[in-house]
């Protein structure tokens, strides 16, 4: 579950956000804020059945004849998620809210240099991009399979459940209420910064922006990420910086040239190295 201050970060922004698209002049980075929160609450409240509903996948025929040793456990619980009917609404959840949060931050990407447009993702290659990272998240055995942590954890919690005086079903349901639901706005806030931070990436550079400054955009996460704000990196480079963590908010700004003042809370490019941008004649929007 988020912390207390996660809480208030994140009211804090919204309530920023909303303010400011009510005045009718937002700055991008407030735009940002009001559109990244209903994106959020979309994704979760899509997510949070679905998920909950690949922690009871491997008990949809009851509780009989699952095995009581750990390794025969696991290896079962393996064979279970091999079913690709287990994780095809997750996928299909996945794919689609990737979609979203990469249009979310190709737009801010625009707003932030100033180029009018709407961005739309079209782009095969990146597109094929975003399939793949949402099938190695649904897939065993990759750098962050979903699924394998699903596994993991029924196969501590399925002797757990066992050892105690409930029924071992009862037992599970509390288990898996509580997991599906951290997990739930773990996995959004993880995958949603993610997504926008390359789009972002993706626009400057199509866009022929050479430098990026990394930037907490507002009250940011003090231990983690604050000591980063304000540094200038290559765009292209150091794509994967964001998030830090789950619940991570931090955005690139674009550097457009020296002396420039930008971010929140503000901050005065120092770069002498960084060559003026030059707006191109037809902007990148997605195609
Ligand atoms: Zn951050």
């Amino acid at each position: 579950m988020p912390t207390d201050w996660q809480v208030y970060k994140n009211l804090v922004n919204l309530q920023s956000g909303y303010d400011a698209l009510l005045s009718g002049n937002p700055t991008p980075h407030e735009k940002y804020n009001a559109y990244k929160a209903l994106l959020d609450e979309r994704w979760q409240a899509d997510l949070l059945p679905v998920l909950s509903d690949l922690y009871w996948y491997p008990f949809r025929n009851g509780t009989n004849g699952i095995p009581e040793k750990k390794r025969a456990l696991k290896g079962w619980l393996r064979k279970q998620y091999e079913d690709p009917g287990a994780v095809a609404l997750l996928l299909f959840l996945l794919l689609r809210y990737q979609v979203d949060a990469y249009n979310l931050g190709g737009q801010i990407g625009l707003d932030f240099l100033g180029i009018d447009g709407r961005f739309e993702l079209r782009n095969a290659g990146i597109l094929a991009t975003l399939d793949e990272h949402a099938r190695g998240l649904v897939t065993q055995g990759t750098t962050h399979s979903l699924i394998d942590t699903t596994i993991d954890e029924l196969s501590e919690a399925i002797p757990e459940a066992r050892s105690g005086n409930k029924s071992l079903l009862i037992a599970l349901a509390a288990f898996i209420g509580r997991r599906s639901a951290e997990r739930t706005v773990t996995i959004e806030r993880t995958e949603r910064p993610y997504q926008v931070g390359s789009a972002q990436d993706e626009v400057y550079q199509r866009n022929g922006l050479r430098y990026k400054m990394y930037d907490v955009a507002g009250i940011g996460c003090k231990k983690i990420c604050a000591p980063w704000h304000g540094q200038i990196f290559e765009v292209g480079r150091y794509r994967n910086l964001i998030p830090q963590h789950p619940n991570c908010d931090c955005v690139w700004t674009p550097a457009r040239y020296n002396g420039q003042t930008i971010g929140v809370p503000p901050v005065t490019i120092n770069a002498p190295f960084l060559p003026p941008w030059q707006p191109p004649a037809s902007a990148w929007t997605g195609a």
